[in-house]
């Protein structure tokens, strides 16, 4: 029998989430930032947390692993091996199954924002952390644009109906950004709108369609006309490649 997962953001600190996927029973968390919502939540609905899944090492995404291995001292922790609290390494390739819940996600290596983010791919889900953002993209703090733009290239061949479940509700500022870029995109112009009211019911924009993110996210559409043209305009000299219209976005958004 099929095993129905709830895939839910629980939000934490000012504009993180940490994902839940769960049974009723079961659950697994993507990005313990912070220990005490996800406690709370599993608390409250009786559920037994299998394991966590690390995407990379920033604080807001790792700082609750100790206290959920105070409380629990046997709890997987999958990561890179490079984060202290991580007892399972993992990294592009493999496949992180957990049987209860009939859950397999595939280990994406996505550098960019770091040199190792690692994206969870599965339960028709991207558990993306800070790599790929709802209307935008992660900075490049320790990555090269060539690399970040590659790792979003590894999102944009999935399938459209994939939900992109990133560590951040940065939506709306993202949005506002994407409308400087793409003025004349009407399906922009619509996910504004519809986003705008959805935080204005302090609800999560989160998750959002892969197919929506193609077609609104300047930062997957490096190869779209337009876009490299607001990106040329911005650098003041045409760019010759899609790596070249992702950096000069990248530097605009960073000075937005
Ligand atoms: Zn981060
Ligand atoms: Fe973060």
């Amino acid at each position: 029998m099929a095993v129905m997962l709830t895939i839910i953001p629980i939000p934490a600190f000012e504009d993180n989430y940490i994902w839940l996927l769960h049974d009723g029973r079961h659950a697994v968390a993507v990005d313990a930032g912070d220990a005490e919502p996800l406690l709370d939540y599993l608390d409250e609905h009786g559920l037994r947390l299998l394991a966590v899944l690390d995407t990379h090492h920033h604080q807001d995404h790792i700082a609750g692993n100790d206290d959920l291995l105070a409380r629990f001292p046997a709890l997987p922790i999958y990561g890179s091996r490079h984060i202290a609290t991580v007892n399972r390494p993992v990294g592009g390739g493999d496949i992180v199954s957990f049987a209860e819940l009939d859950l397999h996600l595939q280990v994406l290596d996505t550098p960019g924002h770091t040199a190792d983010h690692l994206t969870y791919y599965g339960a028709n889900s991207l558990f993306c952390g800070d790599a790929l953002f709802t209307c935008g993209c992660g900075k490049l703090f320790e990555g090269t644009p060539a690399q970040a733009y590659a790792s979003l290239q590894k999102f944009a061949v999935l399938a459209d109906e994939t939900q992109v479940c990133c560590a951040h509700e940065y939506t709306l500022e993202n949005i506002r950004f994407a409308r400087l870029v793409e003025p004349d995109n009407a399906l922009l112009a619509e996910r504004e709108i519809r986003d705008t009211q959805t935080r204005a019911r302090n609800l999560p924009t989160l998750p959002a369609t892969l197919a929506l993110e193609k077609s609104t996210n300047p930062f997957l559409c490096c190869d779209d006309p337009s876009v490299a043209a607001a990106a040329s305009r911005y650098a003041g000299h045409p760019l010759n490649s899609p790596v070249e219209v992702f950096a000069a976005l990248r530097t605009w958004r960073n000075t937005f």
